[in-house]
């Protein structure tokens, strides 16, 4: 095939639409996995809350947040994780579907590769897969606001199936009966049947699981040894210090304002 043929198939490339995000906005990208509900059922979840499958999640994250380095943040909780691109980012120019696809593919295929570290007893039945979406935030507070979004959701979901499990694992009773009970209950109803009725203090739960996963790039101190020849001529070992970025994973809240004064790059980067 001649190169001038090839040209002149070439303008089919003009169909393809420009979708490049608008500039100076924050870029979020939030993978959910495509149904989880019975995954997690087919592959025997601890309920309500399997840390072995926000381990793998988050592990998969940390790899997504190694090869995208202008990533800022992320913050996963449930079979979600939303990633926080820094204003000013020009990855592949701000190509809507190739960051959203590039970043979903990624962190599909970690979770998949990952999947034995953390699941050694359980066979993966099927391949999982998860969406993926960019949306655009104009504004600090608009970006706030939405991983405050995430974080109630966390806590809403977290508290209705603690108390939903613990209606059906130690209370006797059957799905549809716990659904049936906590309709139309608020949080405080919850609270009550779960300290009451099963002795649980829902403030006392992991963080965990209570507030999802942050993870921020972070400077930490970490401790390295070298042999060294001393004055005397004998080999002795030498202590010392070296600074390393890495990727930290933090259950905190991030609905107030504590986090975002303790951690100010942030918004400002
Ligand atoms: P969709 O494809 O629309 O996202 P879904 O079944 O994945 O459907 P979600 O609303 O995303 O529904 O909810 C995810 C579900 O996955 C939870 O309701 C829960 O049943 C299960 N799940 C995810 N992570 C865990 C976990 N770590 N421990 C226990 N269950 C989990
Ligand atoms: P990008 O991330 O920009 O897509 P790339 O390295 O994937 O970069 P492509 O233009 O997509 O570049 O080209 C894919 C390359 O992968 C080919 O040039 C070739 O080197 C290699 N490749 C893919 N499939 C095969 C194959 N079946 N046998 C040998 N090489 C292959
Ligand atoms: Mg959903
Ligand atoms: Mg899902
Ligand atoms: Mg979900
Ligand atoms: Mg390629």
């Amino acid at each position: 095939i001649s190169s001038m043929a090839q040209s002149k198939f070439e303008y089919v490339r003009k169909f393809e639409s420009d979708d490049r995000c608008l500039p100076n906005c924050w870029m979020v990208v939030r993978l959910d996995g495509k149904g989880f509900h019975k995954l997690s059922s087919e592959h025997d979840y601890d309920k309500p809350n399997d840390s072995r499958a926000l381990a793998l999640m988050t592990k998969s994250a940390v790899r997504v947040m190694e090869e995208f380095n202008e990533i800022c943040l992320a913050y996963g909780q449930s079979d979600e994780y939303s990633f926080v691109f820094k204003k000013d980012s020009e990855l592949y120019n701000r190509r809507k579907t190739k960051i959203e696809t590039n970043i979903c593919s990624l962190f599909s295929s970690s979770f998949v590769y990952y999947w034995s570290n953390f699941f050694p007893q359980t066979y993966l039945k099927y391949p999982p897969s998860f969406d993926g979406r960019v949306v655009l935030y104009p504004t600090n507070q608009n970006l706030r606001d939405y991983l405050s979004w995430r974080q109630a959701d966390c806590h809403i979901n977290n508290l209705y199936n603690t108390a939903f499990w613990a209606l059906v694992q130690q209370g006797g009773y059957s799905p549809s009966k716990a659904e049936e009970r906590l309709r139309g209950t608020v949080a405080s109803d919850k609270n009550e049947i779960l300290f009451s009725e099963f002795g649980i203090n829902y403030n006392n739960l992991p963080e965990l699981y209570r507030k999802g996963t942050i993870l921020l790039r972070r400077k930490v101190e970490q401790e390295h040894e070298k042999n060294v020849v001393g004055q005397n001529g004998m080999v002795e070992t030498q202590r010392y210090t070296k600074r390393r970025m890495t990727i930290l994973p933090l259950n905190v809240d991030i609905i107030g304002d504590k986090f975002w004064e303790e951690n100010n790059d942030i918004l400002g980067s």
